[in-house]
């Protein structure tokens, strides 16, 4: 019998899931994606695109496509689809279990100013003009045109359109993984005073997190969501060991 797993995904580790589930024969694999970057990274298992329509929408689609497990691997920031998928697995009766992609920790050396939202990181900059790097995604980025003295360098996945309402802006598109050595030139050829960024954790996004440390730099950091506390692990290993283990083999297989 083979076992249907959705995985929601949009982030490195929900491909990397796939591909350490697909080697396993008894599975049979669908990954989900919003629907947010236009040209999405490769997938090497089928995929879905879109909202489900809130949890009621995900519960439904949980049983009508007879999923046997919702793996929850998607951004530490899209709070929204990870509460919807606690409520869609209780509804719905179909097993949980999250990637919780642990954040940065503070160092030494590291200046940062902590704030609980893209509105506070704004407040923060204060009012004397400044150089900010601004490394959010393109939905996050309006709150920022109420502060227009400051130079902007915005760097996004996909293009800022309609661009934003502010006299100094410079705009930079790219997909991560970021070198150190890349960011640190980067910020110093741009001359930032002050980046602005999530805490997302692991390895993809943090030279730019080590390159500001190096050169002595403020980092604002918007604080995580608060997210639903389900049955989680800190790695992909981890948590594929455990399905493996949770959908063992059965006898004649
Ligand atoms: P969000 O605010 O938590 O979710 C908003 C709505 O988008 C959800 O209610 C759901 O619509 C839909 N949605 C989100 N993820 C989905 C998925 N994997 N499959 C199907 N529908 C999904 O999410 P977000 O912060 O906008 O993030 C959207 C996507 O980008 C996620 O896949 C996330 O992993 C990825 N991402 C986010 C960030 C970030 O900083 N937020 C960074 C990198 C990647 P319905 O209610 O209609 O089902």
């Amino acid at each position: 019998m083979r076992h249907s797993i959705l995985i929601l995904g949009g982030t490195t580790e929900a491909r990397q899931i796939a591909e350490r589930l697909m080697a396993v024969d008894r599975f049979r694999l669908q990954l989900s994606l919003a629907g947010r970057t236009r040209q999405p990274a490769e997938q090497p298992v089928p995929v879905r695109v879109g909202g489900f329509g809130g949890a009621e929408g995900l519960a439904a689609y949980l049983t009508n496509s007879k999923v046997d497990l919702l793996i929850d691997a998607t951004h530490p920031y899209a709070a929204r689809i990870s509460a919807n998928a606690a409520k869609a697995a209780s509804l719905s009766g179909t097993p949980l279990v999250a990637l919780r992609r642990p954040g940065w920790e503070r160092q030494a050396g590291d200046r940062w100013t902590e704030v609980d939202s893209v509105e506070q990181a704004v407040a923060s900059l204060g009012t004397k003009p400044r150089r900010a790097f601004l490394a959010l995604g393109r939905q996050e980025l309006l709150p920022f045109e109420a502060a227009p003295q400051h130079v902007y360098l915005v760097r996004s996945v996909d293009p800022v359109e309609p661009p934003l309402a502010l006299p100094q802006v410079n705009y930079l598109t790219a997909r991560g993984p970021f070198r150190e050595a890349d960011e640190r030139a980067l910020l110093q050829a741009s001359g930032i005073e002050v980046i602005v960024c999530k805490n997302s954790g692991g390895a993809a996004s943090h030279g730019k997190i080590a390159a500001a440390r190096d050169l002595g730099l403020e980092v604002v950091m918007i604080r995580r969501p608060v997210l639903p506390d389900v049955a989680s692990f800190d790695s992909v290993d981890a948590l594929a060991d455990h399905v493996a283990q949770a959908f063992p083999q059965e006898r004649g297989e």
